[in-house]
């Protein structure tokens, strides 16, 4: 239901090591989708047959044109007749009422509440497919205000709801706001607040249009106005996702914009991108784009127990920016604390020194890191150097290098699957 699978290989002990399957490209988990298949597997008619119909029975209810014309006829109800299911996450025409009587309700839908889907929806929790961690306030207009001052028209939101939703709002209430967006998301609940214009449901694990050609080329047509100048691509994927995977979808968006180049030319440039994503994933993305750098801007969420800033001041978040941009055209607030860095040209947490020996600004998280001789570079202010491991490491390591660690902190003692900096409460 979710597009071309993807394919997996096997590792780790046992016979069916190296063996090749495919597998969803979205649920990882497969308890919310089961799609197995061996890469050398002969399928049977009836199997794919069945694959058809379970296909077909997981699809949306409505479709985006019906959920459209639904919100034309939402929009005409007066405020009392305004209902929205909390249970099905739908918006209700009076007719409906009846079906979804034993469900809870939201009345009296406002205008405005209409233009904050991302308020009105849940979000999503499922931790490794579809968690939805939304960008606290701050955060969000930080973006935006960067957006803007760097000049951009056009935005390419791709699983940033919360900033499609405060550009699209800005875009219908000020009359001097010139930024557009187009949203790209899994969650097709949001076909019932935009447009076919204003939103593709798209699948970012493997670029897929769930709308076949019609969505893609509304995409196209997006990432081509104005010549493709001033247009961003941004995204904050689930941190679960696998980096290659998302790594190999936004290479097809950036390509889809470099078509553009064959008419006007780009001086050979990539399609600017904000990719959002925990730091500890820095070396998997400029494996995959050696152009990208890592801002030091600790984006805030606000349904994040972690990530987001307590009552009682700052509470350090993981997540940053990564950009083909020059780093020193993304300034970051001074007043929260960020400086610029004249040597190395971009802007730095206030913890983050400049290291003379390795010649940077090294501070992943934004505490001072201290430099090791024998490791030749800079580590976190926990670590000291383990004569027996040959590197640096916390104080109370037990000294064993075979254990390779989780794939998402490096850290020993536990899988991707249960890292805790993917939790949450
Ligand atoms: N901070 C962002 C939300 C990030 S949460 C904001 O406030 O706007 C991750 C987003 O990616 C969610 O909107 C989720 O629906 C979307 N998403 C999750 N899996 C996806 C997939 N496979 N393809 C496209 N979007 C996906
Ligand atoms: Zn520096
Ligand atoms: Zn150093
Ligand atoms: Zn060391
Ligand atoms: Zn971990």
């Amino acid at each position: 239901p979710l597009g071309p699978a993807l394919l997996f290989v096997k590792t780790g002990e046992g016979k069916e090591e190296g063996r090749r399957f495919y597998a969803c490209s979205a649920c990882r988990d497969r308890k919310d989708c089961n799609f197995f298949q061996w890469e050398d597997e002969k399928v049977s008619e009836t199997r794919l047959a069945a694959r058809e119909e379970y296909n077909r029975n997981h699809q949306p209810f409505f479709t985006h044109r019906q959920n459209v014309e639904r919100y034309k006829n939402f929009v005409l109800l007066p405020l009392a007749k305004r209902k929205f299911c909390q249970e099905c996450q739908q918006l209700l025409l009076p007719a409906e009422w009846e079906e979804h009587s034993d469900h809870q309700f939201l009345c009296d839908i406002s205008t405005a509440q209409l233009k904050r889907p991302s308020q009105l929806l849940y979000p999503l929790e499922n931790k490794k497919t579809n968690a939805q961690y939304l960008f606290a306030d701050r955060s969000c207009q930080f973006l935006l205000d960067l957006i803007i001052d760097l000049g951009f028209r056009r935005v390419l939101s791709v699983g940033t709801p919360r900033l499609h939703e405060m550009i699209q709002s800005k875009a219908s209430q000020e009359e001097d706001f010139r930024v557009r967006s187009l949203l790209l998301d899994i969650d097709f609940r949001y076909s019932q607040f935009y447009t076919e214009d204003e939103f593709c449901h798209y699948n970012m694990f493997n670029h897929f249009f769930f709308g076949g050609e019609a969505a893609r080329e509304t995409c196209r047509k997006f990432l081509y106005q104005d010549n493709g100048e001033r247009v961003i691509m941004v995204t904050d994927p689930p941190f679960g996702g696998l980096v290659e995977a998302l790594a190999s979808s936004f290479k097809k968006l950036m390509a889809m914009w470099k078509e553009t180049e064959k008419e006007v030319g780009h001086n050979n440039q990539e399609m600017p991108v904000f990719w959002i994503f925990p730091y500890f994933f820095e070396s998997r993305i400029l494996e995959f784009f050696p152009s990208f750098s890592m801002m030091d801007y600790q984006v805030d969420y606000d349904n994040h127990a972690l990530y987001k800033h307590g009552k009682t001041g700052r509470r350090q978040s993981p997540v940053r920016i990564f950009t083909n941009l020059t780093p020193s055209m993304i300034v970051l607030p001074v007043e929260e604390g960020y400086r610029f860095c004249a040597i190395c040209q971009r802007y730095v947490s206030s913890g983050n020194q400049h290291c003379e020996i390795c010649n940077s600004c090294t501070s992943k998280d934004g505490r001072r890191w201290k430099h090791c001789v024998l490791c030749k570079k800079c580590v976190k202010p926990s670590w000291f150097h383990c004569n027996n491991c040959n590197c640096c490491a916390l104080q109370n390591h037990t000294c064993e290098k075979t254990d390779a660690g989780c794939f998402v902190c490096g850290k020993a003692g536990h899988k991707r699957s249960t890292c805790p900096s993917l939790s949450h409460t």
